[in-house]
């Protein structure tokens, strides 16, 4: 179980002008680093576009996610978890946990397009726990 995923400062500015740009849809981005016991560092952030197109759903084009998958490993990365934007509250909404059973124990950033914030949250086959988040500059 993770319990801190460690971010820059210059990471979550990305990902929040990624969310502004594709506003009212929401935005989507894959996170990529190295895994610890308790921690997730992300190193790396790669926006993948969001083909619905939609408010409120978010799919991303299999294709790209498994090009995306494979440069990251070709580099060393681990995978991480799955950031998107959404227009309510910053945590998972019944959609995203329904679609958390097929990312393993991935962590979700949620980034709400109604207010700005920001929240981590991973589901492991025991429960689904908030993960917190440490921006560093
Ligand atoms: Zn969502």
């Amino acid at each position: 179980m993770k319990v801190i995923l460690r971010l820059t400062s210059e990471q979550l500015r990305m990902l929040k002008d990624e969310s502004r740009k594709t506003y009212p849809a929401e935005a989507c981005a894959l996170l990529f680093g190295k895994l610890m016991d308790e921690e997730a560092v992300v190193t790396k952030v790669v926006v993948v576009s969001n083909v619905l197109r939609s408010p409120v759903k978010f799919e991303a084009d299999p294709q790209t996610v498994f090009n995306v998958f494979e440069k990251a490993d070709q580099e060393g990365l681990e995978f991480i978890g799955l950031f998107h934007s959404h227009p309510a509250p910053a945590r998972p909404s019944m959609v995203d946990i329904k679609y958390m059973r097929l990312w393993g124990e991935a962590i979700w950033l949620i980034l709400s397009s109604n207010d700005g914030n920001i929240a981590a949250f991973q589901k492991t086959n025991i429960n689904l726990h908030e993960v917190t988040l440490k921006v560093e500059a």
